[in-house]
């Protein structure tokens, strides 16, 4: 009895040591079980494929993030196009990473079945081998070592089935015990393999999603960068659209007043009569003696031979000196050389100039008559006593004043 206890033990050791090879050893014992058939074996299989295929999917889903950023780099010149297709890249990468989400949920849940039927499996394995021991205990207490026989005989378990097939005295209700013992084995190992390859699929899933995700960031970085850019130049550009504005209005301001004043000029070019030929009045009255005629003589001051271009009429300071003739003032000034000065403009090119006045009465711009009190003679200048320097000017050079003067 004793040597048959050991025997038993031996046989246990035997058989846990070969199916642990074969499947792995359960501690675990729990009463309920499910039967394991071709097809929950089939299901795997179809299981391991599915799980293999969807990482594939994911593998070729990949975004090209580079391909991409290249493309819209090309339309950058065109903001609006550049910020709309952005905007339809992370519209299509958020789709993306919502169906990658999804995919791994339910990939979850699968691995989550899949470890349920694992254990389920290894309970039926267990409660099968338990049962094939006692089998194994009976038989042989019976008197028939062939299932002993078999298990010590057999180098694989698949050898075991093989000869459990072909072993006349392998009843078949063992047989059958033994079909199912090995269907429970390849179910267990059908349901690892297909948990790594879910467990895989849900690693490359989480990697796809975490590129996805950084795909995302960096293009939703880019476009707050580009919308920033676009900003700041619509911003500059508004600046100097309003600096431009500015410019424009401030030519259109001098070209009105300008056009205003040109206007103003042709009114009085128009309105100015031309000199019509008619005599002189004498510009200082009372005083008639004639200090300096026009012509060449020798410079009173500077004692070269000289043109003097005017005549020079003799009187006190202060006497009236009146305008020759009808016009308007062009320059009513002080010279180092002509001293107080007045030039006349009598329309036609024809103009008269008074020098070395002590006093001038008149403006540039003030329309003038024939007679008219314009200044008072003196000697300002380059002049050697009071006198008034009369001349004519007609078309750019200086005429002889007698043309105008009844002498
Ligand atoms: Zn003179």
């Amino acid at each position: 009895m004793r040597q048959k206890k050991r025997l038993y033990q031996a046989i246990a050791c035997i058989l846990i040591c070969f199916f642990c090879i074969q499947a792995g050893f359960q501690r675990e014992s729990l009463p309920v079980y499910a039967s394991v058939t071709k097809e929950s074996i089939r299901a795997k299989e179809r299981q391991i494929t599915a799980a293999k295929k969807d990482r594939e999917s994911l593998k070729n889903n990949k975004t090209d993030l580079e391909k991409l950023k290249k493309q819209l780099e090309g339309q950058k010149s065109d903001l609006n196009a550049y910020i709309s297709n952005l905007d339809a890249s992370l519209t299509s990468i958020q789709k993306k990473i919502k169906d990658l989400e999804s995919s791994i949920a339910s990939k979850q849940a699968e691995i989550e079945e899949t470890q349920k039927q694992l254990e389920e499996a290894k309970k039926i394995q267990k409660k099968q081998y338990e049962d094939m021991k006692v089998r194994i205990r009976f038989m042989y207490e019976k008197g028939d070592t062939y299932l002993l026989e078999l298990v010590m005989s057999s180098q694989t378990f698949g050898d075991m089935l093989n000869k459990a097939e072909y072993v006349s005295q392998v009843s078949s209700y063992d047989q059958k015990k033994l079909q199912e013992y090995a269907q429970t084995t390849q179910l267990i190992a059908l349901s690892e393999k297909a948990l790594k390859e879910e467990h895989e699929t849900l690693e490359a899933a989480k990697n796809q999603l975490s590129s996805e995700q950084a795909s995302m960031q960096s293009l939703m970085q880019d476009k707050q960068k580009q919308l920033t850019a676009v900003n700041s130049d619509i911003s500059n550009k508004e600046v100097a659209i309003a600096e431009y504005e500015a410019q424009i209005k401030e030519e259109n301001d001098t070209i009105a007043a300008l056009e205003k004043a040109l206007a103003a000029d042709k009114a009085s070019l128009a309105s100015r009569p031309k000199y019509d030929g008619g005599m002189f009045t004498w510009p200082c009255p009372g005083y008639t003696r004639i200090s300096d005629n026009f012509g060449m003589r020798m410079h009173p001051t500077l004692k070269i031979n000289k043109m003097h271009n005017g005549i020079d009429l003799a009187a006190p300071v202060g006497s009236s000196i009146l305008a020759a003739y009808k016009g308007r003032v062009v320059a009513a000034s002080y010279s180092s050389t002509m001293g107080n000065y007045i030039m006349i403009d009598h329309g036609g090119g024809l103009y008269t100039l008074y020098m070395h006045c002590s006093a001038l009465y008149v403006s540039q711009g003030t329309e003038v008559k024939a007679g008219q009190n314009i200044a008072a003679v003196g000697s300002t200048g380059r002049s050697t006593g009071p006198h008034l320097h009369f001349g004519v000017r007609l078309n750019g050079g200086y005429v002889s004043p007698w043309n105008y003067l009844k002498g």
